[in-house]
């Protein structure tokens, strides 16, 4: 291959196989693009996978998101527990459902919310809990779920990171109440845009399937009268959430990929791992002392700025500077204006957050990333601290 010294290396790049690329050309050739028979195939591989009782395909997670948090119906007031250390979708969603976010900090190690600080939490107002599985490391599910059980809480896992992932020998999805999966290009697996809600509650499925479609009901028409026939019913106004066939048909090809993705994912975190160990300008990922197997969703670090010599955001002008590309995930989502300013969150609310929010980087992690791609980074980060700059 061409010396690809010069070319930008980006932090994340989907990997599309030709069968996924011709699944696509195929799906505008039938004549049929929107939802139709590939989503109902990808939902089916969904369930399969996951081990999930039902599964329905969306336009995105934060569609997901909405429609699982608008089935709780809240009244004004009422609160839904999650983490600051997330996408502002997460906490977004949590606000247009009508719920207040009510956060709680993360574990120093795992960056995923500190499940011990939950309870504290919890008021006669709460709903509901939405963890996030960060970076694809699994919350502690199980002490989790036994206070949602104890307070009678629905529990929305953010598993927008966490396809493929595992606690203690089973895969988020299979197990637990209800899952939400993002495809966004950047993601373990994508559909070009696209997400997924998981669920074992029926009627939850039952008002997704119904929300993320104008409401629409068929069967309601069926019960007055003839099947076949071209008539529905509204018996809620929906929103326009649905999966198309042209993304579903990525998807196909992308699932029965994602455990060859994991592998390599997780084969260059090692890498990373074994290389920076030594450094004193790095606090490496930390794993939870439970089973697990983690997504490796993300490799983000915290830079120590005082061994570096500079602060976090100067150390990605500097990476980029060297056509590496890095990104943030997440800066604590409390400290947005809108959060600040609705809530009244400042500085110093959620101390374990905040410093992570400051120092975290992601470094580049994709399937097709080379070892020689990792070589580049390391060296360039090398460069970055000799130079200062
Ligand atoms: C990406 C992401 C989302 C949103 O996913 P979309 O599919 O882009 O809507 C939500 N939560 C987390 C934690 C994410 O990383």
């Amino acid at each position: 291959m061409a010396d690809r010294a010069d070319e930008f290396l980006p932090f994340s790049r989907p990997s599309l196989s030709e069968e996924a690329i011709a699944e696509v050309v195929a799906c505008l050739r039938s004549g049929w693009i929107t939802t139709g028979p590939r989503v109902q195939q990808f939902e089916e591989a969904l369930r399969t996978y996951l081990g999930a009782p039902f599964a329905l395909a969306l336009s995105s997670a934060t569609a997901g998101l909405h429609l699982a948090l608008a089935a709780l119906r809240m009244h004004p007031g009422e609160e839904v527990i999650t983490t600051p250390m997330t996408f502002a979708a997460t906490l977004n969603t949590i606000v247009i459902a009508g719920g207040r976010p009510v956060l709680v900090d993360i574990e120093a190690n795992t960056y995923n919310m500190d499940v011990e600080r939950i309870e504290a939490a919890i008021t006669p107002r709460t709903r509901a809990i939405v963890p996030v599985h960060f970076a694809g490391v699994p919350v502690d599910l199980d002490p989790l779920y036994a206070l949602a059980d104890r307070h009678g809480l629905r529990v929305i896992e953010d598993a927008a990171h966490a396809i493929g992932t595992e606690y203690k020998g089973r895969r988020i999805g299979a197990f637990g109440d209800t899952q939400v999966f993002s495809f966004h290009p950047n993601k373990n697996i994508t559909t070009g845009e696209g997400g997924a809600v998981t669920t074992r509650d029926e009627v939850l499925a039952a008002d997704v399937a119904l929300t993320r479609f104008h409401g629409m009901d068929r069967e309601a028409w069926n019960r007055f009268g003839k099947t076949g026939s071209p008539h529905y019913e509204i018996i809620a106004p929906g929103y326009k959430y649905n999966m198309m066939d042209i993304q579903a048909a990525l998807g196909i090809h992308q699932l029965p990929a994602l455990d060859g993705f994991i592998e390599r994912r997780t084969a260059l975190a090692r890498r990373y791992g074994e290389a920076l160990s030594g450094w004193p300008q790095w606090t490496l990922p930390g794993a939870p002392s439970y089973a697990h197997r983690p997504a490796w969703h993300l490799y983000a670090p915290l830079l120590n700025p005082e061994a570096a010599g500079m602060d976090r955001d100067a150390f990605m002008a500097a990476m980029k500077a060297r056509n590496i590309g890095t990104g943030i995930h997440y800066r604590a989502a409390h400290l947005y204006p809108y959060y600040r300013e609705r809530y009244g969150y400042k500085v110093g609310d959620f101390p374990r957050a905040e410093s992570v929010s400051d120092r975290i980087v992601s470094l580049p992690l994709f399937p097709l990333m080379t070892d020689d791609d990792q070589d580049r980074v390391l060296g360039a980060m090398a460069d970055v601290f000799a130079k200062g700059k």
